[in-house]
């Protein structure tokens, strides 16, 4: 594994650092959305009428017209093929959590004469034989059918590499019964949900029919490291953490990395990435130094829930590749070094309705309180479906994420800052009185204090906050698709905003029905500090669950309320959800295992040698000084000596210990084995000759890049 060796890569790291490798020429303009066939270039490649047909499906949600479809088909061809397209695939997003491509190129044999084809067929579905994607017992491998079919809503996008380019085309990948085997299709599914409830809400403030989109804008936080000292750390390599690395003496203690200037290596890196990006149409905005050492986030513009979903998944492959390209790598793990901040993906999601944001709170009584009555959707979701949202971001890498030093709790409460939760406060003791003035709508609400514009401080220890105008939900993990966590917010906002729209319908006031939502869930309103001590026990006293573990996370999927709640939103059918479950766990106990197997294996080859090499050594020393009449040093060595043994005795008894564990399956076996392995390994470290040990040492891998 280690194809170089760690005093190699430290040397080759200050190599670099002479100069920066990849000076990439300033590009002119953004060039955004170049290799994307959005509905501006296919003006130009389709004709009048198919263009207004294919809209009416891009925008409007309506079936496609099959009539249009093979001139589509052609023209995206065409378009592909002008940006040096030979291949196309339909692209998907399994329940591996990945991205998934099957590429086939645009030839046939016609009469053994090659033609370019792709037909309107091979745009609408595809038949990849998928069988080896997770299907959590959906289906057998035997009818292995599974379909890919066009989802029009994310628009085909171009990928280029170095020699030639792939069209992309995302679908949604269903089984031939219909059932979901991808995130992309729930997601659909709860979007949809949630923008029927709006409109029914909307129903009860008076307002006329309009669009609703839910917005979503993901923050991704990563690390990046050398590549020389990724190759030389096979658990980097095979598990995307280190298992192993006593602490640096410099870790992020000076906070002085945060908002730092970017070394210019990173800074390359960041605008190669950006500039792929903004050509893939992602509004890549906001990028900086993270908080811990190498760490860093960037962050592009909301956009539409599902169209960002997608995205995302594009930011986490382009980061990974460009890093790549620039000799680093880029860990998207949520906790890849112990003792500093992991990294999250902020899921900034709100909705809009007629292309108004309904979490702003509004310039007048009736827009106040439709952001009131959303707010109150929220919270009250929250609160009934906590462990939902607690499951949506549960894995084994988010484990050492949550509730660890820096991330949001495991409890899952929503911060509304202070002078919000004074209003939540005067609605549930009544104060909020009705309109008396004949012209305002019968559920106006014309004695709302003023709501602040900015109402918020920033509070960055709570996992669901309020930000002025949109939730940030700071819990999901760095690596995750942001399908999952959407999906669950999307609908159980859907089903609170129902059950307020059904109250409304029947006559009950607003200022009643948002005072019965308070007092029934405020309790999940903290504004407190949620990395304190106390707001843990404060937390379940208030009775709100708190799942520090995955598994235990990840129950709240089997439990017939929320088949129920899925099945009522039209979101997962019982099966479907089901098969969730299965895959999580499948895929939690497959991460743990390899990280046990990984960690014996480094514990074994590589660490144990160094320190047996150390302590042997430093008796021979000692025997050598004792012969030299040298006493002082003699009981020195011996004294130097004693821990290097009583480790070599303690990290095979471990060793044994993780073994069985391994040897069982027993996953919170294997977690605690290694973290006493590692505890042993991590002192010894500090007692090894520094050019004798084996692995690159936190202080190389966050610092010298
Ligand atoms: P922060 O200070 O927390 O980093 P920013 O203002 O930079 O917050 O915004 C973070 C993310 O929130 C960005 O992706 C931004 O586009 C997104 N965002 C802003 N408004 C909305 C909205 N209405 N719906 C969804 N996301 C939004
Ligand atoms: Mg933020």
């Amino acid at each position: 594994m280690s194809s170089i060796s760690r005093t190699e890569a430290v040397k080759s790291v200050a190599a670099l650092r002479a100069g920066p490798p990849h000076l990439a020429a300033p590009v002119a303009g953004i060039g955004f959305a170049e290799d994307v066939f959005t509905p501006e270039t296919m003006k130009k490649y389709l004709s009048k009428e198919a263009w207004k047909r294919l809209m009416a499906t891009v925008e409007g949600g309506k079936p496609l017209d099959p009539s249009i479809a093979a001139e589509v088909a052609h023209a995206m061809r065409h378009w592909a093929m002008d940006r040096g397209a030979t291949h196309y695939t339909h692209w998907f997003l399994p329940l591996n959590g990945s991205t998934a491509e099957k590429h086939d190129a645009f030839l046939e044999l016609r009469d053994g004469e090659p033609v370019f084809a792709f037909s309107d067929k091979n745009l609408i579905v595809g038949e990849p034989d998928a069988s080896s994607f997770p299907s959590g017992g959906i289906r057998s491998t035997f009818e292995a059918r599974g379909y890919t079919a066009w989802d029009p809503t994310s628009p085909a996008f171009v990928k280029r590499h170095s020699n030639g380019a792939t069209l992309c085309i995302p679908t949604a990948f269903c089984a031939y019964t219909g059932e979901a085997l991808d995130k992309k299709t729930p997601l659909l599914r709860s979007v949809q949900a949630l923008s029927q409830a709006v409109r029914r809400l909307m129903k009860c403030f008076g307002r006329p029919a309009a669009k609703v989109a839910i917005t979503l804008g993901a923050e991704q936080e990563y690390f990046l490291v050398d590549k020389n000292f990724y190759l030389a750390r096979p658990d980097l390599v095979l598990t995307g953490r280190t298992l192993f690395g006593a602490p640096s003496a410099k870790l992020q203690q000076l906070e002085d990395h945060y908002f730092g200037t970017i070394k210019s290596r990173v800074l390359n890196f960041m605008n190669e990435a950006e500039q792929e990006l903004w050509r893939l149409g992602i509004p890549a905005k906001t990028r900086h130094n993270e908080v811990a050492p190498a760490q860093f986030e960037v962050a592009p513009l909301f956009e539409e829930q599902n169209l960002s979903c997608d995205h995302n998944m594009l930011v986490m492959e382009v980061l990974r590749q460009v890093a790549s390209r620039n000799g680093l790598v880029c860990l998207l793990h949520e906790k890849p070094f112990a003792g500093v901040n992991g990294s999250g993906k902020h899921n900034n999601w709100s909705v809009a309705y007629g292309g108004k944001n309904l979490l702003n709170p509004g310039s007048n009584p009736h827009e106040n309180a439709i952001f009131l009555t959303t707010l109150c959707s929220v919270v009250e979701a929250v609160d009934l479906h906590a462990d939902l949202l607690r499951a949506s971001v549960a894995s084994a890498g988010n484990d050492h994420r949550l509730g660890a030093n820096e991330a949001p709790p495991a409890v899952m409460s929503v911060y509304l800052g202070d002078q919000l939760a004074d209003v939540i406060d005067q609605i549930e003791r009544g104060e909020l009185k009705g309109s008396k003035r004949a012209s305002a709508m019968k559920i106006g609400v014309d004695t709302l204090p003023a709501l602040p514009k900015d109402a918020t401080d920033r509070n960055r220890t709570s996992p669901i906050a309020f930000t002025g105008n949109k939730f940030e939900f700071r819990a999901p993990g760095s690596s995750a698709s942001c399908a999952g966590p959407n999906v669950i917010l999307n609908t159980i906002v859907a089903e609170a905003m129902n059950r307020i729209a059904g109250e409304l319908e029947a006559g009950v006031p607003l200022q009643k029905v948002l005072q019965k939502s308070v007092k029934a869930h405020r309790r999940v309103i903290f504004n407190g500090d949620g990395y304190a001590g106390d707001w843990l026990r404060e937390a379940k006293r208030r009775g709100l669950p708190c799942a520090r573990t995955t598994p235990e996370a990840l129950k709240a999927f089997k439990s017939q309320a929320n088949v129920a709640l899925f099945e009522k939103v039209g979101v997962f059918s019982e099966r479907e959800l089901k098969s969730r479950y299965e895959i999580a766990i499948a895929d939690y106990t497959a991460k743990v295992m390899i990280e046990g197997s990984c960690a014996l294996d480094i514990a074994r080859t590589m660490i144990l040698p160094a320190v047996r090499e150390e302590y042997a050594r430093t008796l021979d020393a000692g025997e050598k000084s004792a012969r030299a009449g040298h006493a002082g040093a003699k009981s020195a060595l011996r004294s130097i000596a004693k821990p290097l043994g009583d480790g070599i005795a303690e990290m095979t008894r471990e060793i044994a210990a993780l073994e069985g564990a391994v040897a069982k399956g027993d996953a919170a076996k294997v977690l605690a084995s290694m973290e006493a392995l590692r505890r042993t390994a991590d002192a010894l470290e500090q007692r090894v000759g520094d050019e004798r040990w084996p692995l690159p040492k936190y202080r190389e891998m966050l610092f010298l890049y």
